[in-house]
């Protein structure tokens, strides 16, 4: 429909800046935009990228109702205010929402980029129809994002659902947020990749070795070393999964959902599931099990931005019904 109105949504990650316009009603992507992230410019020249592709947008899409922004974490979706995103080299505590607002004169909501892609498959991916759902994030990092109940679990400042850095091993290695076997440390890509390597340089051997002359092994190197079943491989990628394995049944006992969606790179390894699926049939209790289906993700790419149209329709109600 022509005259539905819209949100202009944006998505900013480490490596590319997306923007479109959203459907306030079906949240239906249209106007798309897209650009590598400048992110050289530091906060300022990365703001300026997203209102120029914003702006982009509204000269076709027309006017929008309010603007909603998926980005990278850890921000505070409550004061607009990003930290310091280990990808955004020279941010520090930047008024995201309020500078995007200013800019662009819309009312702006910003939310992190795992709790938006939580969203997004809540709304249009493998989560449509629940009503309780937890989603893993699992590439390079590992994030999260929670549904309970219809509705994304925010927490007291905005930064409920970090599954990434729920503690599996209290005698782990140290992980990049300062604490100590998170999930994080433990499974993602990076540290799948970091384990094997480390082992390889102690003197062990690996088939994987024949491939990665000349350059360390990735996670996708150590995923194919296992389907090969190359010891030393199978060892990391099989320990990896079982602690996405405990993670996802800590998840079930503490949220009971009725859907565990496993995103990002790492969740596509062939075998992942099996192993993660096997760890909460041996440790999750029966009742709470039996109710959570664990299936992948089914959206590529667009969850950032329905999420933070997702997020911009919620902000939409509040502010009509006057409790903003
Ligand atoms: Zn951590």
């Amino acid at each position: 429909m022509a005259d539905e109105r819209s949100f202009l949504v944006i998505d900013l990650g480490g490596t590319r800046v997306r923007a479109a316009s959203a459907a306030c009603m079906t949240l239906r992507l249209t106007h798309r935009r897209e650009e590598p992230t400048e992110i050289e410019g530091g906060p300022d020249g990365v703001i300026a990228q997203m209102v120029r592709l914003g702006r982009s947008v509204l000269e076709e899409s027309g006017e929008a109702a309010r603007v909603g922004v998926s980005a990278l974490g850890p921000l505070d979706s409550r004061s607009g205010v990003v930290y310091s995103p280990p990808n955004l080299p020279g941010w520090k505590m930047v008024p995201l929402a309020a500078r995007l607002e200013q800019a662009l004169g819309l009312p702006t909501t910003i939310v992190n980029d795992a709790n938006a892609a939580a969203l997004g498959e809540f709304y249009a991916g493998s989560g449509r129809g629940h009503r309780n759902m937890v989603y893993f994030t699992i590439s390079t990092g590992i994030g999260g994002g929670v549904i309970a109940d219809g509705r994304l679990l925010e927490g007291s400042c905005g930064m409920g659902g970090e599954l990434g850095h729920m503690t599996i091993d209290r005698h782990g290695p140290i992980c990049n947020c300062g604490n100590v076997g998170c999930l994080e440390v433990l499974a993602s890509g990076t540290s799948i990749a970091r384990r094997f390597n480390e082992r390889l340089s102690a003197g062990e051997r690996s088939i994987v070795s024949e491939w990665t002359v000349g350059r360390p092994a990735t996670a996708a190197d150590v995923s194919r070393g296992a389907q090969l079943r190359d010891p030393l491989a199978s060892a990391i990628f099989t320990d990896a999964a079982e602690c996405i394995g405990v993670g996802v049944v800590n998840a079930i006992h503490v949220f009971n959902p009725e859907l565990v969606v496993l995103g990002g790179g790492v969740a596509q390894a062939p075998g992942l599931f099996d192993i993660v699926r096997s760890m909460v049939e041996r440790y999750a209790q029966p009742a709470p099990r039996r109710a959570a289906r664990i299936v992948p993700a089914e959206l590529r790419g667009d969850e950032g931005l329905i999420g933070a149209a997702a997020v911009a329709r919620e902000q939409d109600k509040h502010s009509k019904s006057g409790i903003l």
